[in-house]
């Protein structure tokens, strides 16, 4: 059957460079003869027919943006079987031949049942945690580690002039990719994540003493979100250490922001193949980067597969922050 229209949706958290994948979707299907509808609030916008037809400059002026202008969700009727019956009989309702699908693991889960309900989806990865194990790299994660660090940089500075040790959280629930670049990035004494245990003792207080010894006065430790529990952290190595101690969780502010170059041109590569591959009539696939190169994966493979964790890259952090 030939592709005539397609829809696009930003589903989950945000990340920047959302609208870039939008609009080259949008772009790409427009120039090959696609009718290309844009929907609001995630698969929500399906149920609730929150839909529009997009032309070639409804995506004008997004590029740069933050967030997404399509709106994103989290749809609880969604991920019930009436909930995907109602989406995909939405779609045949209004033509739709396809949809592309930008957000993580959770929103791909959902297009695999779209798919299984007889609208082909293609997931393109859009997450600032970088936590989709088919994928080298996500849509909005070189932006959010830009961001962490620029401002974990502005903490140096008052933890420098107060000869202070800074405790901040940095996002990553179960994934430790932020944490652990950033603090490369900056230069942390001690980075901790979910992916690697550690023992306070010896890779914070051990590390924070070892180094005052040669003279460092002040400290950065950098905790993800998934070990949680800064305002304690600090508190114990005040406590231990005998230096003044400030826990800083950066929050939201992490997901916002201009789209790096890096993550627009990302974007725009995956948003592109989307759209081939529906046209190709390929459907259930994750579109991901591996060395460079855009492919693509179905997405219950791409939900099975594991992505190691760099444990050489941990190991390179400590070895250099002494
Ligand atoms: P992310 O896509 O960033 O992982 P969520 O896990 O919140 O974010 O998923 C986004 C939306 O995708 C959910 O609100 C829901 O509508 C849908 N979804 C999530 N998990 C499933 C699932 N197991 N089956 C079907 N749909 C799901």
């Amino acid at each position: 059957m030939a592709i005539k229209r397609i829809a696009v949706l930003t589903s989950g958290g945000d990340a920047p460079g959302m609208n870039a994948a939008v609009r080259a979707v949008t772009r790409t299907a427009l120039g090959r003869g696609v009718e290309v509808y844009g929907v609001r609030h995630g698969y929500n916008g399906l149920l609730t027919g929150d839909i529009e037809e997009m032309n070639l400059r409804s995506v004008s002026d997004i590029i740069h943006r933050g967030g997404t202008a399509l709106y994103t969700a989290r749809s609880m009727e969604f991920k019930t079987p009436e909930g995907v019956k109602k989406a995909a009989d939405k779609c045949r309702e209004m033509g739709i031949d396809g949809l592309v699908v930008i957000g993580g693991d959770g929103s791909f889960r959902g297009a695999q049942d779209l798919t299984r309900a007889g609208i082909p989806c293609i997931g393109l990865p859009g997450t600032i945690d970088n936590d989709i194990n088919c994928c080298e790299q996500t849509i909005g994660y070189d932006t959010a580690l830009n961001t962490c660090m620029e401002m974990v940089d502005k903490l140096r500075d008052t933890a420098q002039s107060h000869d202070r040790c800074s405790v901040i959280e940095v996002m990553g629930r179960h994934a430790g990719y932020l944490a652990l670049n950033v603090g490369i990035a900056v230069g942390a004494t001690s980075i901790l994540v979910p992916e690697v245990p550690f023992d306070f003792e010896r890779d914070v207080i051990a590390r924070m003493k070892k180094t005052s010894a040669t003279g460092k006065k002040h400290f950065i430790i950098i905790v993800a979100e998934g070990i949680g529990g800064v305002v304690e952290l600090a508190k114990r190595i005040e406590e231990e250490t005998g230096v003044e101690s400030r826990a800083t969780i950066l929050g939201h502010v992490q997901r916002g922001g201009s789209p790096t170059v890096r993550d627009r041109v990302l974007a725009s590569r995956m948003g592109n193949r989307a759209v081939e591959l529906l046209l190709a009539g390929k459907s259930n696939r994750v579109v991901t980067i591996q060395s460079d190169r855009i492919t693509d994966y179905d997405i219950e493979q791409a939900l099975a597969m594991k992505k190691p964790f760099d444990l050489d890259l941990y190991r390179t952090a400590h070895e250099i922050s002494i």
